[in-house]
């Protein structure tokens, strides 16, 4: 048989998938993968499914239907001041995953450097690899996931094209800071760089923490382009509607990448989001507090059992110290263990990095957007397996 391409052929299935399974297969409460247990508000997928009942459900236009397109324009500059055209400055795809990839296709070529950030969302390298590009990984270091500005600064060079940035971050939960996002703009502005900002999270940030896009800094919205997904804003992650955000020049490449991917998304999930978009300010406001009020409640559990729960800026996910909790296994092999002998799948924080020596073996990751009764429900099997006697 001849050879399959290389950059996929070797690769496993994503740990979300696979600890997904080990938990239906043991009946474990699934705090791995990350979705919430509770649909998105009813009154998105109602208009969802009037759009989907009246129709029309034949293809929409490649960029996206124009209600979506305008609502998203509108939405940028309501949150943070930031004016796209809707017309050649946005694009709809299935997804924020399609987004990225279609992104990192568009704007690489091989031999060309890009810098990221580990841990990191695991659909960037195989990408970037497949571009025929060149990963630069700068380790961001636990426990506050600080970065080593030597190492961010030693990572950029006359090959750099572009940047991926995840803020708020997967698995880290961390918000990269003004000085950060200040730091990581000066130098995509000294190699002349471009910018892809995976903003899923958006929304999801903790009260007392802030989101700003790498957009809004000085002489960086001509080099940005911004990654947005309604399956994180709204709670509606099986919809796969994501969005771009960007210089004309850039959506207009990105977009020549997606009318080959998947051309369009379903019309009906397109104008459900819309209307999302177009929600009230207390709507987006009230996302952050009510996960932080979760992760505080798991996390509190999970202290209480042994655990090390590090400190989380927003999104979905606490990551875990395990050194304090027996067995003497690691990250990954305690996640299997914790799934099919406790009966609570996490993921291993491991997962998220491209390997080699120094990377964290002791660390594994939560979701907590779930129903407080599962939280719960999850910390009791992890004391009757870990605290018996208590
Ligand atoms: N980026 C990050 C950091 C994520 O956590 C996810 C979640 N799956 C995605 C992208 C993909 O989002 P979507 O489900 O909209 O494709
Ligand atoms: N973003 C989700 C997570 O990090 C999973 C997405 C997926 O399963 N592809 O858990």
């Amino acid at each position: 048989m001849r050879s399959f391409n290389a950059s996929f052929a070797g690769l496993g299935t994503t740990i979300f998938s696979v600890m997904s399974a080990l938990a239906v297969e043991h009946d474990a409460i699934n705090l791995g993968q990350g979705f919430p247990d509770e649909d998105g508000p009813p009154d998105i997928r109602d208009a969802a499914a009037r759009a989907t009942v009246d129709g029309p459900n034949q293809y929409p236009p490649m960029m996206g239907l124009p209600a979506l397109r305008q609502a998203l324009a509108a939405h940028e500059r309501r949150f943070y001041g930031l004016d796209y055209d809707w017309a050649t400055e946005t694009l709809v795809t299935s997804g924020a995953t399609e987004a990225l990839t279609a992104g990192l296709l568009a704007l690489l070529e091989p031999g060309d450097e890009v810098v990221l950030f580990e841990p990191l969302y695991d659909s960037y390298l195989p990408i970037v690899r497949q571009a025929g590009a060149v990963p630069r990984l700068v380790r961001l270091q636990p426990p506050d996931w600080t970065i080593p500005e030597t190492a961010l600064r030693d990572a950029f060079g006359p090959r750099t094209k572009l940047v991926v940035l995840n803020t708020p971050m997967n698995p880290t939960g961390k918000v990269f800071s003004a000085d950060e996002l200040a730091m990581i703009a000066g130098l995509a502005r000294a190699h002349d760089a471009y910018v892809l900002c995976d903003e899923v999270y958006e929304h999801l940030v903790f009260p007392g923490r802030r989101h700003v896009p790498m957009a809004c800094l000085p002489g960086m919205r001509e080099r940005v382009v911004r990654v947005g997904s309604a399956g994180k804003t709204f709670s509606l992650t099986g919809w796969k509607v994501g969005y771009l955000t960007g210089p004309a020049a850039m959506i207009g490449v990105i977009a020549k990448v997606h009318q080959f991917l998947t051309f369009t998304t379903p019309p009906g999930l397109q104008a459900g989001v819309a209307h999302g978009l177009a929600k009230d300010d207390a709507f987006f406001a009230g996302l952050g507090a009510a996960l932080a009020a979760k992760c505080a409640r798991l996390s509190a559990g999970l202290d209480s059992l042994g655990f090390s729960c590090l400190p989380v800026d927003g999104a979905y996910f606490v990551s875990a110290d395990i050194s304090g909790v027996g067995p003497d296994l690691d990250d990954t092999d305690f996640c299997r263990w914790l799934t099919v002998e406790a009966g609570v799948a996490a993921v291993p924080v491991s997962a998220f990095y491209d390997g080699g020596a120094g990377v964290p073996r002791h660390l594994i990751r939560f979701c907590f957007c779930k129903k407080d009764a599962v939280l719960d429900a999850a910390v009791d099997r992890l004391r009757r397996k870990l605290r018996p006697a208590a």
